[in-house]
């Protein structure tokens, strides 16, 4: 079987004809198979939503209980047959619940990897590496230039300015599904007890991850109509990215901002957004993180999703290894990286 009789690349996204399912679709389709709740790839509107149990909540909590018309849990490591195709969903590392999704027909396999990365996350399962023939990657950070430091030195320069800045509040500006809740259990894992405020729009996302068993600490609404602004005299408070230079930002005392991104490598990127202290961290794999990934599942051919495709594509020639860009349109490079 050719890999694109199995999966085929369409305008809605991956289909699979022989099992009757389109994977992270960008269009409501009959049936859906999702990889993670990031919203450029877990939309609402699709007549059948199989997903982990976390991917599922996460979905409904931000579309609401009627995002699809039925859901069906996906168990990690447990195989499923849909028509001629069978599906198994494994850890991505990505976020809370995230999978790839390896499609099987014919003894040729496609694993489709959503979006991963291989650093540690207290906050989600590992990356597991799934042997295959044909892997499909996005390639968000996929120039040599993108290598991201280790995680727990630029939460130790956050702690750093914390010590030394204990006047000024820290606004932390940060993806409300994953990298918030990543950045909140670091601090915990590096000793910081102290309450950490949240902007509303973090706070839903925050409870599903504690009913998840991922412990976030003391946590209270960063709200300045019940308390004085001195209240947040150093203080940590985890907000969208968007609000760390906006009005919002004015109510907290001197406030340093900072955000943790993937992109925080590229200076002018946090100069422009008037970052103070840019954290480089991010949910995506790194040029190295990718390189390794697709040598490691011994993939003989590459797919590549979106992202900086022609750099990853170009080395995977130059390691005798056939791949391809895909182009996938309606896949963001702005959430969760
Ligand atoms: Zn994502």
């Amino acid at each position: 079987m050719r890999p694109d009789a199995l999966l085929t690349p369409t305008l809605a996204g991956l289909f699979s004809k022989p099992g009757g399912f389109h994977i992270d679709p960008t269009r409501p389709v009959k049936r859906a198979l999702v990889t993670h709740g990031h919203s450029d790839h877990a939309r609402a509107g699709h007549g059948a939503v199989l997903a982990t149990a976390e991917t599922l909540k996460i979905m409904a909590a931000r579309y609401g209980d009627g995002f699809a018309g039925t859901t069906q849990v996906a168990t990690l490591g447990e195989t499923m047959t849909f028509g001629d195709a069978r599906v198994t969903f494994h850890p991505a590392g990505h976020v809370l619940g995230s999978a790839q999704i390896a499609v099987e027909a014919n003894g040729l396999r496609i694993v489709v990897s959503g979006d991963y990365k291989r650093r540690a996350d207290p906050t989600c399962r590992p990356f597991e590496v799934v042997p295959c023939d044909v892997f499909i990657t996005e390639a968000t950070f996929g120039l040599p230039v993108f290598r991201h430091p280790e995680p727990e030195a630029e939460i130790a320069k956050l702690m750093g300015s914390l010590a030394q800045f204990s006047e000024r509040a820290h606004l932390v500006g940060a993806y409300s599904l994953g990298k918030a809740q990543r950045v909140i259990r670091m601090l915990r894992d590096a000793g910081y007890d102290r309450t950490i405020y949240l902007h509303g729009a973090m706070e839903k996302l925050c409870r599903l991850y504690e009913e998840e068993g991922v412990a976030l600490g003391p946590l209270a609404p960063a709200t300045v109509a019940t308390g004085r602004k001195g209240d947040f005299a150093g203080a940590v408070v985890v907000c969208p990215p968007s609000e760390i230079a906006e009005r919002w930002a004015r109510r907290f005392p001197n406030p340093v901002a900072c955000f943790a991104s993937g992109w925080m490598r590229i200076r002018q990127r946090a100069k422009a957004a008037g970052v103070e202290l840019p954290l480089i961290l991010s949910d995506h794999g790194d040029w190295d993180e990718l390189t390794q990934t697709i040598a490691d599942t011994g993939a003989s051919e590459v797919w590549v999703t979106h992202g900086r495709e022609e750099a990853l594509v170009r080395w995977c020639a130059l390691n005798g290894i056939a791949a391809r860009p895909l182009h996938v349109v309606g896949y963001e490079e702005d959430e969760g990286e």
